[in-house]
């Protein structure tokens, strides 16, 4: 009961990458670069394990960008000529590639974390991918020039190597989708259908993460526009409740969202957010389990899988690690509470 884990990406160590950044630098290159990346990836199964948490991620230690580590292995994108592109509905700015062609992979594209974290943990291991739309929401169109074509071109793309992560031993493939809460009326248009192709044919269990964002200023800043309420969950969780995705992994320790919302999800596993990503204060096990409280009365216990709001890539290591010891003392702490 209780099942742990992160949502997906925990800060690089500052020999592999630049630290508290959102598109970090690597600070190797060639065959250094790879060790230092198995490295990184090892030290993060090690720490998860450690902590005490129940399913064990590879800490996304192996892609600069939980959207551009998958973009980088398909054809048809020009990496060379990046453009300014105001992304999530213009919330900031960011360097994004250009779609020029068909889109097809190149090859493998998460091959190599995955089978070494599967070699170094016996736990549940999640993997991460990004989901179509919020891919979508992260290059420029010059070729497709529809939306929803260019979104399912990714979507069989995706499909493929979630098949083959399938394959390689992962026991839950998660596509995050923080572009959900930013066009909601898309979201349950075609997002979740995209979604659903994503994850065809799959066995192991399938995830969706949809955020807030990162603790970062703009996303912060953004917030707070929200108001009081945040409503976005309600506008797709019918849909989601609908689909073929097992587990909806979303945001709620100091968020706004009101935890009724979650009812929408019934019948779903919902990875209830009991971490807050956007401070470095560490939550203590009384406030999780507290968070678990409220969560309880909205999804069933068999149910409820306590995780981070989202990823904690741009936070210190030190506060990273410390996140994560709460999160396993809390889960505890609420299983003794609510037996
Ligand atoms: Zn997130």
């Amino acid at each position: 009961m209780f099942q742990t884990s992160i949502a997906g990406s925990l800060p690089k160590p500052a020999w592999l990458a630049e630290t508290n950044k959102l598109w970090p630098k690597w600070h190797a290159e060639g065959s250094e670069l790879q060790q230092a990346k198995a490295d990184a990836t090892l030290l993060w199964i090690k720490e998860q394990e450690d902590a005490g948490l129940d399913i064990i991620g590879d800490g996304e230690q192996a892609r600069q960008h939980f959207v551009h580590g998958f973009v980088e292995h398909v054809e048809g994108i020009d990496f060379e000529h990046k453009v300014t592109m105001g992304i999530r509905n213009n919330r900031y700015d960011a360097q994004v590639p250009q779609v020029v062609a068909p889109l097809r992979l190149k090859g493998r594209v998460h091959a190599f974390e995955a089978q070494l974290a599967r070699a170094h943990t016996k736990k549940k291991l999640k993997f991460t991918l990004p989901g179509p739309m919020t891919i979508v929401d992260t290059v420029a169109d010059r070729f497709y020039g529809d939306k929803v074509r260019m979104a399912m071109a990714f979507a069989e793309l995706l499909n493929q190597e979630a098949l083959a992560l399938q394959a390689d031993g992962v026991d839950i493939i998660q596509f995050d989708e923080p572009a959900f809460n930013v066009y909601m009326k898309d979201a349950a248009d075609w997002g979740v259908k995209a979604l659903e192709v994503a994850a065809r044919g799959l066995t192991c269990t399938t995830a969706v993460h949809i955020c807030y964002g990162y603790g970062i200023k703009a996303n912060v800043d953004w917030k707070n526009t929200l108001g009081n309420e945040w409503r976005q969950y309600e506008e797709i969780f019918p849909a989601l409740a609908k689909s073929s995705i097992d587990q909806v992994s979303l945001e709620c320790f100091h968020s706004h969202v009101p935890p009724h919302l979650m009812k929408l999800l019934e019948g779903k596993d919902v990875m209830v957010g009991v971490i807050d990503v956007a401070s470095d204060t560490i939550e203590t096990p009384e406030e999780i389990a507290d968070t678990i409280g409220t969560a309880l009365q909205f999804v069933a216990r068999d149910k409820l899988f306590p995780c981070t709001n989202c990823g904690l890539a741009p936070m210190s290591r030190e506060v990273a690690v410390k996140k994560l010891e709460a999160l396993a003392k809390g889960a505890a702490l609420a299983r003794e509470r609510y037996k």
